[in-house]
């Protein structure tokens, strides 16, 4: 018989949180390929909503604008080769979203209450696509607090800005870290019961399978 978790659904979550630049997307992505389930990078949805508002012109450090424009702004969620898309008015912005611009914007739109809880909702809409491994950094603590699978990855500053560095970004990643822990509404923490994993000294070959062997062990039948 399958352990599963405690969700209105038989499809499983694995909740992947940590800090920025940390191998959530690599790992997140190794984990999904090796266990055949669906990948959903949650920075991406908020990044996605950062661009719209720079798009719009909209003030991203004003939580009214931001508020309004999530609440209008039309989108449709999408499942393309295993991994879940954000499409703003029939569109997916991709590239758009990995700007320098968009990065400086995103905590301060992910700082307000209702886009919160419209990202909630939508992030577990996914669920109807089947078996999850979703990424971000709320994910074991507020998306989808039930499941028994939280991982929480991490790995020294110095290590981060230099994957960063290697991608050709130069970002102040412990300002961007600061505002999404110190945040009131689902600031970024290690879940309960979320395994932790500093992979400073590891390849994502070693963290992804560090992950996999404890998903593997809990769904073994008892
Ligand atoms: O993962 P990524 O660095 O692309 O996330 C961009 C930003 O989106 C984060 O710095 C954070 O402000 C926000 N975010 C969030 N909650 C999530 C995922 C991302 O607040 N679950």
């Amino acid at each position: 018989m399958l352990i599963r978790n405690q969700l209105n659904s038989t499809n499983i979550v694995i909740a992947i949180d940590g800090t920025s630049a940390s191998g959530k997307s690599t790992n997140a992505r190794l984990v999904a390929q090796a266990l055949d389930f669906i990948y959903v990078n949650t920075g991406a949805m908020y990044r996605t909503l950062a661009w719209h508002g720079l798009q719009k012109n909209i003030d991203v450090h004003d939580p009214k604008a931001v508020a309004t424009l999530c609440r209008r702004w039309k989108t449709t969620l999408e499942c393309v080769e295993q991994t879940v898309r954000l499409l703003v008015d029939g569109y997916y912005p991709e590239k758009e979203i990995r700007t320098d611009a968009v990065s400086e914007a995103v905590p301060h739109v992910a700082a307000v209450a209702q886009v919160r809880r419209w990202m909630k909702e939508k992030q577990r809409e996914c669920l109807r696509f089947g078996n999850l491994v979703m990424e971000g950094r709320d994910i074991g603590t507020n998306v989808f607090p039930e499941t028994d699978f939280k991982f929480y990855l991490d790995a020294s500053l110095a290590e981060r800005a230099k994957r960063r560095a290697a991608e050709g970004v130069q970002e102040n990643l412990a300002a961007r870290d600061r505002r999404d822990s110190q945040r009131a509404s689902a600031p970024l923490m290690i879940a309960l019961g979320a395994v932790v994993i500093d992979n400073s000294n590891l390849t994502p070959e070693q963290t992804s399978a560090m992950i996999l062997e404890r998903v593997r062990a809990k769904l073994k039948p008892a």
